[in-house]
């Protein structure tokens, strides 16, 4: 055979060829992208792709990863005929079995979101799922669903169908080419390194699937994703199995079905998978190889299957496929571009990524090519992590419990269980003493509310009143009435100083930060197309230092945006001070009172306005107070040194006693942040919306002079919105979490993003987008599992519109 030949440059090098890494090829191919290599250590599909089912599944928890997967589904129906390479594509639909009262509502739930977002789905009677697979036992089922443009395809097909096209529009695929070092100049990749020579390049694609973190640590990266075994059977043949039969779901009896020819393949997400490489590093010379079969593991799903499918009883295994497949730290995969580079791309972690790689093959190839993917993808960047993510511990217990909750019931307010713990407040023994039920977010342990006299275990297994509803209720009304301490330690905090701080920042941010020192501003960042891509706080310390406040999640993200923009003459620079600073926020209309006991400060109206910081003495500690709410009430975020945090905690405790202080936590917080129409960014707002749909037009200063999104906000706001975030308060209290649709008079105009129950205004309370035109009629229904009820839109909030207790 003959070596290898690869041109000394390409633009852009893919390294990976599965269907993930051929499917960019193809696309970036039909963007018409010139010069690009894909490099394949082994032969096409050699990785995870040939032993995959084949199962496209569209509806998915996340509405952009719905869209993506609709994109596949799209593609596989027509890209056989379009280069000539038959995909084996079956568009028979599926059927999801509800087999539990609960998985019933969780479908009926699912239906509400397809509704709102156009998806075709259906749900069906017993007799109707029947129907359509009259093959299953109906014992326990209490519906189903049916999406009919489902389907199932074959994998080695596809990828070859993908490769084909790429040749065609001039993509050169080299087989047998290991990529075994990558040459990096701080942060660009120039070249890969082969055994049959070096490659420079301008962009660098890892799709190398399952040797994702492998190919990552050659340029320096840890990447959280690992790999665990994943099961199927295929049966004996038989010719009772009638044609063009929908795949088939079980959810609650864990398995998954596709019919091939005269017989079924059957694979199950069970407990207890294995991380056969712990570290998540493949051998070198793993290339279309399988486990072991575990009977023991696939019995878990198989029983439960031939309870289901009784006809399985009487047929034997023909194969078991025990493959290793790819696991991200939180089973989403990983799309766009790594922060630290400015020139390499992710495309991994992919857990379904026949079904995903359509999606994510188009919207990749336009992030290279456009500089920007044209949709919100934050569920699938790497910016939603942090360090502790990626390392091996994190990954072998998060991979395997991931693995595992594949089908599990996605309960609303669920909490992980596996590798809690890593990152803890200062604060984090002494609220656990007080009571506190902690959750997680981006690792870090925060107060989700506080156990009180005979509340039981927490327990989130349902979807309507969840345990701690009466808790969470009083901690709202704590806060309301009287005064209270919230750790909110988990903010990231950052530091942006230097001769050239204001002037950057104040190109970046969308509001006005030519403020005097002491001033605190709440700004968007925008991209050029005027989307949100942060939303956070920037207090002027200084003439030239500003310290930015952010959410728990965004600090990977919000802080990589700020450094990919600075001026690269070094007149700004850039610190993480997260965990040199605690946060309490003391709230409440009782909250100066207890302030003014511990400080000599002038903590007054004039003293510390809303909306400005000063640096004051807590007893013999310094804090940063921070006149700012997102409960909108009197309050102030202190952020503290961290070796004072404990001292103040005990402080302000010991003052506020005579005034009844209390801890409240986090769901407090959201049913807070809902009455005051506060906008959560990633749920409410994104780059998907621009400042004026979101309402907040009030933070745009387009007078300012030039800033990074001007041109594009102008023109917005000239033309109009077409669509505008709206606060609705529900007649009928309905549980609602985000996700539900919008309807006026009967017709649908959206989802919601945001939902939860305002304990002082005693109503639902949802935030959705409508179209411009229906924005200001004041009658809507919402529907929230199947159920309908009609809806009030409201200008403004639901509570203090005049903003009297804020400013109070
Ligand atoms: C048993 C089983 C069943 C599955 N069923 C389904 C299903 O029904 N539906 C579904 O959507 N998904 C399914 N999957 C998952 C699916 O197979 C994967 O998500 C998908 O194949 C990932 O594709 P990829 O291109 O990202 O990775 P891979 O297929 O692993 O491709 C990566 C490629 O990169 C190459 N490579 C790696 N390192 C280098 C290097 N240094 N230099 C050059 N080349 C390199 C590798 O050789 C490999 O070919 C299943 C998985 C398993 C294990």
């Amino acid at each position: 055979m003959n070596a290898p030949q690869l041109p000394a440059q390409a633009r852009i090098v893919i390294v990976g060829g599965g269907a993930v890494g051929c499917s960019i090829a193809y696309h970036l191919a039909r963007l018409g992208a010139k010069d690009v290599l894909l490099l394949e250590r082994s032969t096409l599909t050699s990785g995870c792709t040939w032993h995959a089912a084949g199962l496209v599944g569209q509806l998915r928890g996340k509405t952009n990863l719905t869209r993506m997967m609709q994109m596949s589904a799209r593609l596989y129906a027509a890209i056989g005929e379009e280069v000539g390479q038959d995909v084996g594509w079956h568009g028979t639909g599926s059927l999801r079995l509800a087999s539990s009262a609960n998985r019933w509502l969780e479908l009926k739930r699912s239906a509400t979101i397809a509704r709102s977002i156009g998806f075709d789905m259906h749900l069906l009677s017993p007799r109707e799922a029947y129907d359509k697979f009259p093959l299953i036992d109906l014992e326990g089922v209490h519906g189903a669903a049916f999406v009919p443009s489902d389907g199932y395809v074959d994998p080695y097909g596809l990828t070859q169908a993908y490769a084909k096209g790429a040749r065609a529009g001039g993509v050169r695929i080299v087989e047998g080419v290991t990529v075994t070092a990558v040459e990096r100049m701080g942060k660009r990749i120039t070249a890969v390194r082969t055994a049959h020579g070096d490659v420079r390049c301008e962009i660098l694609v890892n799709a190398a699937g399952l040797w994702a973190r492998q190919f990552g640590e050659l340029a320096g990266l840890e990447l959280p994703v690992t790999v665990v075994e994943h099961q199927y059977l295929v049966t004996e043949k038989t010719d009772r199995i009638p044609p063009g039969l929908p795949s088939l779901r079980d959810p609650d009896n864990n398995f998954y079905l596709k019919p091939e020819p005269g017989a079924f393949a059957i694979g199950g997400w069970e407990e207890g998978t294995v991380a056969p490489y712990g570290d998540g590093r493949l051998p070198p010379d793993f290339a279309q190889q399988l486990f072991p079969q575990n009977m023991e593991r696939l019995e878990r799903f198989v029983v439960p299957a031939a309870t289901r499918l009784p006809l399985l009883n009487e047929l034997g295994i023909r194969t078991v496929i025990n493959g290793p497949i790819p696991v991200s730290a939180d089973g989403e995969p990983i799309i766009g571009l790594h922060p630290d580079l400015d020139n390499y791309f992710l495309a991994c972690g992919f857990t379904a990524g026949i079904a995903g790689s359509g999606g994510a093959g188009q919207v990749l190839a336009r992030w290279i090519v456009d500089g920007d993917p044209g949709m919100d993808l934050w569920a699938f960047d790497v910016r939603r992590f942090s360090q502790h993510h990626a390392s091996p511990a994190y990954l072998h217990d998060v991979g395997i419990e991931t693995y595992a909750a594949y089908y599990k019931m996605g309960w609303p307010n669920e909490e992980r269980v596996a590798a809690r713990g890593a990152r803890r407040s200062p604060f984090h023994d002494k609220l656990l003493a007080a009571g506190a039920v902690h959750g997680s977010k981006n690792g870090w342990e925060r107060p989700n509310w506080f156990r009180r006299g005979g509340v039981p275990e927490p327990t989130h297994e349902t979807f309507d009143r969840q345990v701690w509803r009466d808790t969470v209720g009083a901690e709202h009304r704590l806060v309301r009435e009287g005064v209270a301490l919230i750790d909110m330690s988990s903010f990231t905090k950052f530091e942006v100083g230097g001769p050239g701080a204001f002037e950057y920042l104040n190109w970046l941010a969308a509001a006005n930060l030519d403020k005097p020192p002491g001033a605190a501003v709440y700004t968007q960042l925008c991209n050029a197309r005027g989307g949100i891509e942060a939303d956070l706080t920037i207090v002027r310390l200084a003439d030239d230092r500003f310290y930015l406040v952010t959410g728990s999640g965004f600090g990977t993200r919000d802080g990589g945006w700020i450094r990919a923009h600075m001026p690269a003459d070094g007149s700004v620079q850039f610190s993480d001070v997260t965990s040199a600073r605690a946060v309490l926020n003391l709230c409440g209309p009782l909250a100066r009172r207890v302030l003014e006991k511990v400080t000599r400060d002038d903590v007054s109206n004039a003293g510390i306005p809303y909306m400005s910081a000063k640096h004051i003495r807590i007893g013999l500690a310094p804090a940063l107070a921070v006149r700012i709410s997102y409960v909108g009430e009197l309050g102030w975020e202190l952020h503290i040194p961290t070796e004072y945090a404990a001292y103040v905690f005990d402080t302000l405790l010991e003052a506020g006693a005579e005034f009844g202080i209390g801890h409240a936590g986090y769901r407090a917080i959201d049913s807070l942040r809902m009455e005051k129409r506060y906008l959560y960014w990633s749920a409410d707002i994104t780059p998907d919306y621009n400042p004026f749909e979101a309402g907040l037009g009030f933070a745009v200063a387009l007078n300012k002079g030039d800033f990074q999104g001007r041109e594009a906000l102008r023109r917005i706001k000239a033309e109009g919105v077409r669509q505008k975030l709206c606060c609705f308060l529900l007649e009928r209290p309905l549980p609602v979490y985000g996700g539900e649709t919008i309807l006026r008079d009967g017709r649908v105009l959206g989802s919601t993003s945001s939902g939860n129950y305002g304990f002082t205004v005693e109503k639902s309370i949802v935030f959705g987008y409508v179209p411009a035109a229906d924005a200001q009629a004041t009658a809507f229904e919402i529907e929230a599992f199947g159920e309908t009820t009609p809806a009030v839109r409201i200008d403004g909030c639901a509570y203090d519109p005049q903003r009297a207790r804020l400013l109070g």
